[in-house]
């Protein structure tokens, strides 16, 4: 599943091709029919991003949700689309550009007090200016569950997930099994700064980069990770591998139905 930093540049994509002007809405499937006439013909306002839900406000307070999910995925393109090709949930077309979704989890119009209710689903997100993440640490501050598992729960932070918590876990040398509890102040502070900056630059690079300069391919002489997911990272899927920094075989197991991944002798804070 795509993590915040795709949705913020999604949103940022968006905006850039839509934002100010008319657009013309269609549900070539059909199952969106009904949303798209909501829309079709309106000016679509803004597109932002609220840890993974994608959100397109339009005038006359309407606003499309979607929710990518596993399997929903954009295109787009210039000038005028192309006849649709599979299942198209929803076109957007303003002359100059086009867009299609496919295969969405969730894909809904929803009126301002929906979009309030599901903004308040969810904590902060990183990657927006107005994240408050004292709100997540109040969560985090009085429960038992592992950290990881915390972090990765969208109603304490939003839009991080797999990779960047299990990562940005490694960074700050805490054990995924934390419980939330054990973890005080100081060190959540860290971990949120680190959590956004990583985000940040995973919005401007489109890729999840978390190795610091000197564990980088070039630093170390050795080859570029090979992985679908791309980037270089310290724990994400290396199981079985030494560690980078200290050689120990990096651990994996399963923490709340989530794979884990750690290294037992720089993660270890007790
Ligand atoms: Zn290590």
């Amino acid at each position: 599943m795509p993590e915040g930093h795709t949705i913020h540049r999604l949103a940022a994509r968006h905006r850039e091709m839509f934002a100010g002007g008319t657009v013309e809405a269609v549900s070539p499937q059909g199952r969106f029919a009904d949303g798209a006439a909501l829309i079709d013909g309106r000016v679509m306002v803004d597109a932002t991003a609220y840890g993974k839900h994608l959100l397109h406000r339009y005038d006359g307070e309407q606003t499309v949700h979607v929710h990518l999910g596993l399997y929903g995925r954009f295109t787009d393109g210039d000038g005028l689309p192309p006849a649709p090709v599979g299942e198209v949930r929803l076109r957007l077309v303003n002359g100059k550009h086009w867009l299609d979704l496919r295969g969405p989890a969730v894909c809904e119009v929803l009126d301002p007090p929906g979009v309030g209710a599901l903004v308040g689903r969810l904590g902060p997100d990183p990657l927006r200016d107005d994240a408050d993440p004292d709100r997540a640490f109040r969560r985090i501050s009085r429960s038992t569950k592992p950290i990881a598992a915390l972090l990765l729960d969208q109603s304490v932070v939003a839009g991080a997930g797999l990779i960047f918590v299990t990562e940005t876990l490694y960074r700050a040398g805490i054990p995924p099994t934390l419980p939330g509890r054990a973890l005080g102040e100081a060190r959540w502070r860290e971990l949120w700064v680190d959590l956004r900056e990583l985000m940040r630059e995973g919005v401007r690079s489109g890729r999840i980069d978390t190795v610091r300069p000197e564990h980088t391919p070039e630093a170390m002489g050795r080859p570029p990770r090979v992985d679908r997911h791309g980037g270089e990272v310290y724990v994400y899927r290396r199981a079985g591998q030494p560690c980078l920094v200290c050689g120990t075989s990096v651990s994996h197991g399963t923490l709340a139905g989530r794979n884990a991944y750690w290294c037992a002798t720089c993660q270890d804070c007790r």
